[in-house]
């Protein structure tokens, strides 16, 4: 099975485009539809026929380009079945557990509802990545729009589970102000430290920080740690459950 490619692009600002491309077949899918014509032209440099794009969830930010993007390339588009009224011209409605393919590669769904009732990422088992949409983000989470902390935190926990070393492809470049905010919740924990300072020096020279890791993401990301007796000290919140010290973190970050 040949590697895949992964080209990530900046989008609308603060939005990353992903193309996924298989060599051996000539497949190539889309994370998302931020903008329809800069996707084209990312497709265009590297020599790829987008046939396919991968929809995490409803927002115009994510799914806004796909009918432009489909008229153009006639590419299939795959989505949430939960959301097939929300997300224009979806032609393979998946839920959790279902495989998705690009070539011989195959793409577990996960649901993980929290910012959207109906979002949904991407594992890619074999080479050990995830599109997580706007569910995870690097040292932060996705608003909750439309869910409950609990559920959210249900999401995020499916996520932690992958194996450490998978890269997270993250929608969003949020990395140095959700640092500057995990810091607040857990001052004391030195990889968070060392994370920050890594991130503002990648963001000083214009660089990425996405993609991140799993691994990274558990040690520093506060969202994936409410069960930490650091954080919970800094909270009051000793004998609190973790969906109940998940929820507060994520009320402290939204007036952050
Ligand atoms: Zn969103
Ligand atoms: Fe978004």
């Amino acid at each position: 099975m040949s590697e895949l490619e992964i080209r990530q692009f900046e989008c609308l600002g603060d939005n990353y485009g992903f193309l996924i491309h298989d060599p051996q077949s000539g497949e190539t899918a889309s994370i998302d539809t931020p903008d329809a014509d800069k996707i084209q032209a990312e497709a265009k440099a590297a020599g790829w026929t987008i046939t396919q794009i991968w929809n995490t969830h409803h927002h115009w930010d994510h799914a806004g380009g796909n009918e432009a993007l489909k008229a153009a390339t006639g590419a299939r588009i795959v989505g949430p079945s939960y959301d097939v009224d929300r997300i224009p011209g979806i032609d393979f409605e998946v839920a959790d557990g279902d495989i998705v393919e690009l070539g011989q590669h195959a793409a577990k769904v996960i649901f993980t509802p929290g910012h959207t009732r109906g979002h949904i990422c991407y594992f890619l088992p074999e080479a050990k990545i995830a599109f997580v949409g706007d569910t995870l983000f690097a040292l932060g989470c996705g608003r909750l729009f439309e869910g409950t902390p609990a559920e959210m935190w249900t999401s995020l926990s499916r996520l932690a589970e992958l194996p450490d070393e998978t890269r997270v492809y993250c929608a969003h470049e949020y990395t140095q102000s959700n640092a500057a905010f995990a810091l607040t919740v857990d001052p004391d924990n030195l990889d968070l430290q060392a994370y920050a300072e890594m991130v503002g020096a990648e963001r000083a020279r214009g660089e990425a920080t996405v993609p991140t890791t799993i691994g990274a993401e558990k040690a520093t990301n506060p969202f994936l740690r409410p069960f930490d007796a650091g954080i919970r000290k800094q909270l009051d919140m000793a004998g609190a459950d973790d969906e109940d010290v998940f929820a507060e973190i994520r009320r402290r970050k939204d007036n952050f």
